[in-house]
């Protein structure tokens, strides 16, 4: 029995709150808070359920959630507000010793630059707490990092080659949206793509590198190389691993506006004075863009996210890939939401259950490959993501 605060009332909050409130024997308690809390209040009431409290918060703002946490007293928080928002809540949490989790890595405002190296500082500091920070617990990061500890620990006694693919092959019948929070995807997509080869990065600009790749029960779908988060943390833990890449499949149309906005300078993050105010053109992009809570209704098709990795098992080239389809149909009709929220709030919650439940206990700061992806990997299905695999076929990403 314990008691979950949930920070972050959009589309993956959402999520994380319906699954919760879903395990009550684990989440017994759970209180969701967000800077607007009729959105969170909104949400409470499509679950309801009395153990779902809300609150309004300025997670930016220390003082504010330390006052939460003591107010409510969780037995963990779990960020699914924006990256902004992970240093100031690592903070409060380590004010009043309360164990953290979140879904995306650090960003600083004023430069698009996710690096794990802000929150790693903070390793000697939670353990000295004894408390844990779980970090990048959705899908990618989150399911895609523990797919790899799986293959590793199953499938071969070296990993020498990691391809992560990525893809939504959906239909929101919108003319432009992002399925995560539209500042946070646009940064992330325009900037430089970086990828792993012997033991440095390389880097490229952004969206140069693409080819068609073939999803399972959906076909070959152009694929773009990008920088991704969970590669800094896998070449780490993996250091056998030559070789690492990330793909996410684009439309034609998506690109063809992204290059427009980027073109005439509204996905730009620096500064602009608008009616004697400073606005960021990016911010104000997002307001008029559709909310990724907004998506699921008429959302048609599937994504395929998964790992395509080559090794070495038993002194014989080896080759394994494990993946999820995940409807977004089927998203909606579980918890309302279309499925880039679903499968990155449903991996959130089972996180915070494998916590609660001590089967990943340690004191410190954690990317969720260094725990045992065993016990993940044998309930995340009974949630809603189930798992495929392929041993030693060719890879589709190599083809
Ligand atoms: P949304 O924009 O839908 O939701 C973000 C929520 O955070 C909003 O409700 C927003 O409040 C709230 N928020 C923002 N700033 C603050 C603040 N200072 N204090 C309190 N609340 C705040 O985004 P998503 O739900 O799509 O994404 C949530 C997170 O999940 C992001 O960090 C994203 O990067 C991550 N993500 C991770 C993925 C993975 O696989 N690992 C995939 C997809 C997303 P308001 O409503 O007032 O704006």
């Amino acid at each position: 029995m314990s008691r979950v605060l949930i920070i972050g009332a959009g589309g993956v909050g959402s999520v994380v709150a319906h699954k919760c409130a879903a395990v009550p024997e684990i989440f017994n308690e759970i209180l969701l808070a967000s800077r607007t809390k009729a959105k969170a209040d909104q949400i409470a009431a499509a679950i309801g359920s009395s153990k779902v409290q809300t609150a309004q918060v300025d997670a930016d703002n220390v003082e504010e959630t330390i006052a939460l946490i003591n107010r409510f007293k969780p037995d963990l928080l779990i960020n699914v507000a924006l990256p902004y928002q992970d240093l100031p809540l690592m903070d409060a949490c380590l004010a009043t010793k309360t164990s953290y989790m979140d879904t995306a890595n650090y960003e600083p405002k004023d430069e698009a630059k996710f690096e794990y190296k802000w929150q790693w500082a903070y390793h000697d500091r939670f353990k000295e707490a004894g408390i844990m920070a779980l970090l990048g617990c959705g899908f990618d990061p989150g399911v895609t990092s523990i797919y790899t500890a799986y293959a590793a620990k199953h499938h071969f006694d070296e990993i020498h080659h990691l391809d992560i693919v990525d893809c939504n092959a959906g239909d929101h019948g919108k003319a432009f949206a992002t399925n995560f929070n539209p500042e946070i995807n646009i940064r992330e997509i325009t900037q430089k793509g970086k990828y792993w080869e012997n033991g440095k990065w390389i880097e490229i600009d952004a969206m140069s590198i693409h080819k068609p790749i073939a999803y399972p029960n959906i076909g070959e779908r152009e694929s773009y190389l990008l920088y991704h988060e969970e590669l800094e943390s896998l070449v780490k833990n993996y250091p056998t691993l030559k070789h690492a890449r990330f793909w996410m499949t684009f439309g034609q149309k998506y690109i063809t506006v992204l290059n427009v906005l980027q073109e005439v300078g509204m996905t730009s993050i620096k500064p602009v004075m608008y009616e004697g105010r400073e606005i960021i053109p990016l911010q104000f992009l997002k307001v008029v863009l559709p909310e990724p809570s907004s998506l699921g209704e008429g959302y048609k098709g599937e994504t395929s996210i998964g790992c395509q990795i080559r090794g070495i098992k038993n002194g014989k080239e080896a080759t394994y890939y494990i993946w999820n389809n995940c409807d977004h149909e089927a998203a909606f009709k579980d918890v309302g939401a279309q499925a880039v929220s679903y499968t990155t709030g449903v991996p959130a919650m089972l996180g915070a259950k494998m916590i609660l439940e001590g089967k990943w206990k340690s004191a410190g700061v954690f990317n969720v490959e260094e725990f045992d992806p065993d016990p993940f990997m044998a309930e995340i299905g009974k949630y809603g993501l189930p798992w495929k695999e392929e041993i030693n076929q060719p890879l589709p990403v190599e083809k």
